[in-house]
């Protein structure tokens, strides 16, 4: 199977270009200097590619009381509306990342344009009446339900980072799927190397994806691999708790614990109770059951994603 390019949009200014309203940039170094060489970027600015020039006039959302389902973006001081200038290009603009098989998308915080939650929405006299998510952003995710996205504000707590990073390969692994040719025993086998990923996420949804495999028969391959895909990326964004990792970890176990030694079972057991007690990281029991893994040469483990969901180098697990 050929491996595209882990390709990643993103708020242009976090890669520190020059494109914010007042010339200035957000360079953001995990982005660009911890997982920068895996990604290919696609930086938008979705204002610059408007026409709206750097630097320029700050902007805001507003809704207007006589378009109450409207919001707009305006210019703060000159009250200016760009909404329209910027909505053309984004429709140009989304059309074209159709080609780009996108794996996720960054986006800057705060802003009227990428922000994706918590954007403040202005009425025509200046108050806060409540929050949003910013034009572009939101034009973006109603396009692509799946493709996960994040603000780079948030990347900064390890958990939502770890999650991120392991949709944006699970993502990039069902695209894959999908350019292969869905059949069902590719649907399976896709399925069963999930499955102790799936666990760490959601028990629920990994039976129900497993009903979905077995019954394919009943759908078109386009049908299955549409349903399969919507539930697996909602599946993904289901918080993995110490408790389903420790329940996963046990189950792993289980596939070689009859030929460790009883000193050897016994350590193991007290390494995942040092996770599950909050004593260690994740990657701590996580390394010793792939240590077993390798020797015992256990191939049903050896395959599963949930051991190496993403680049060891990226030190995710280091930090949940
Ligand atoms: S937040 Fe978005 S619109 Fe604003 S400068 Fe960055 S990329 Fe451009």
């Amino acid at each position: 199977m050929t491996t595209v390019p882990l390709r990643l949009g993103i708020s242009r200014c976090l890669l520190g270009d020059p494109v914010r309203y007042d010339g200035g940039h957000k360079k953001d170094p995990f982005l660009t200097e911890v997982l920068g060489p895996y990604v290919e970027w696609v930086p938008i600015c979705p204002e610059v590619e408007a026409g709206l020039g750097t630097p320029r006039e700050a902007m805001r959302l507003v809704r207007r009381s006589h378009q109450a389902q409207q919001v707009r973006l305006v210019t703060i001081t000159s009250g200016v509306d760009h909404t329209r200038a910027l909505m053309t290009t984004t429709a140009r603009r989304l059309e074209a990342l159709e080609d780009l098989d996108l794996s996720g998308y960054v986006f800057k915080k705060n802003s009227p344009s990428c922000g994706l939650e918590r954007v403040r929405v202005y009425n025509e006299e200046g108050t806060p009446i409540h929050s949003g998510a910013g034009l572009f952003a939101q034009a973006f995710r109603a396009k692509f339900p799946l493709i996960p996205v994040e603000e780079e504000g948030r990347l900064c707590d390890p958990g939502i980072r770890e999650n991120f990073i392991e949709r944006v390969f699970c993502y990039q692994r069902y695209r894959q799927l999908l350019r292969t040719g869905v059949t069902r025993q590719g649907m399976v086998r896709f399925h069963t190397i999930h499955k102790y990923l799936l666990l760490a996420h959601s028990p629920q949804d990994y039976e129900k994806l497993g009903r979905l495999v077995a019954q394919a028969h009943r759908y078109g391959t386009r049908e299955l691999a549409a349903k399969y895909g919507s539930l697996f990326m909602k599946a993904l964004t289901i918080k993995a708790t110490v408790r389903k990792h420790v329940n996963v970890l046990h189950h792993i176990v289980g596939h070689f614990k009859d030929r460790l030694r009883a000193e050897e079972k016994s350590e193991l057991l007290s390494v995942i109770g040092d996770y599950q007690r909050g004593l260690t990281p994740l990657i701590v029991p996580l390394t010793l059951i792939k240590h077993y893994v390798q020797r015992f040469d256990v191939e049903y483990v050896r395959d599963q994603i949930y051991l190496n969901p993403h680049p060891k180098e990226l030190m995710l697990r280091n930090h949940v």
